[in-house]
């Protein structure tokens, strides 16, 4: 039984190294594929008439698929031997094999983070289709808080998807979420971030998050249920402080000082998918 779990579990990594692989190009092009996106609909406007913009309907296509992964500094066309996770990696000692510039190390540790994930979730979830949701749940997870990261983006191609799935591996027995808490999960976390949003904004005249935020965590509500929302929003409040005060006391601030707080939601979200949503009140001392 153990071995065969490992077997599985083992099996489990090597598929989230792939999955991973894959979430970089996502991370690297879904923002751009939205800027692109943005970029047609308002040349669109801009034509009054609504004819469709030629420039941009033009442009060659560009999506999760097309066009092959490039070098970005010198356009060397990554080749399939060099897109191994973390073995092309090492192989090419994080440089680009054409004009030997450095390739982030982030690359191989998203790699490496998802396998590790895919591994914890099959070695852990009761039955194979609940740790598949669960898998799911990590790589959309994993993939929103870098674009965040990147970007200030929580793109509702993922976040939504993400709330549906949540409702949906509750119908289907993948959580331990009965329908109407990851309902009232889903409605109870969009509405607190909107409304302390709002109460902020008219307080402070700033936005202290985005609207992507109560998605993501409308999201945690449909997977962990409704009681579980006051847990991760303080872990992620928890987070956010030590980050914050790590980049400034580093410099590491960008410019106007703001973070984004997607990412901060997202490492609750792994903490309470890995420990639970109890535990975090046990760590923060509740
Ligand atoms: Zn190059």
């Amino acid at each position: 039984m153990l071995v065969s779990q490992g077997v599985d579990a083992a099996l489990a990594g090597l598929l989230g190294l792939l999955i991973g692989s894959f979430l970089n190009v996502v991370i690297y092009r879904l923002p751009k594929m939205l800027e692109r996106q943005w970029a047609a609909d308002c040349a669109t406007l801009q034509t009054d008439g609504g004819s469709p913009a030629a420039p941009a309907a033009d442009a060659e296509p560009f999506n999760l698929m097309v066009p092959h992964s490039r070098c970005q500094k010198c356009g060397h066309v990554i080749r399939w031997y060099e897109n191994i996770p973390v073995l092309s990696y090492l192989a090419l000692r994080g440089k680009c094999s054409s004009c030997k510039t450095p390739i982030g190390m982030r690359y191989p540790v998203v790699e490496i983070v998802t396998g590790a994930l895919f591994a914890w979730c099959v070695w852990h979830m009761p039955g194979q289709y609940a740790a598949l949701a669960w898998c799911a749940f990590a790589a959309v997870l994993l993939a929103l808080a870098l674009i965040d990261w990147d970007t200030t983006l929580l793109p509702d191609d993922l976040t939504l998807p993400l709330l549906w799935a949540g409702l949906l591996a509750s119908i289907a027995g993948f959580t331990n979420v009965s329908l109407a808490n990851a309902v009232w999960g889903a409605v109870a976390g969009y509405l607190s971030l909107w409304a302390i949003y709002w109460l902020f904004k008219l307080t402070t005249g700033k936005e202290g998050m985005g609207y992507g935020d109560f998605k993501l965590f409308a999201a945690f509500g449909a997977w962990f249920g409704w009681q579980a929302l006051i847990p991760i929003i303080l872990m992620a409040s928890v987070i956010g402080v030590v980050v914050g005060l790590a980049l400034k006391f580093n410099n590491g601030l960008r410019e106007g000082g703001y973070v984004p707080f997607g990412p901060f939601l997202a490492g609750a979200g792994f903490t309470a998918m890995i420990f639970g949503p109890n535990a975090i009140l046990r760590v923060v001392g509740l």
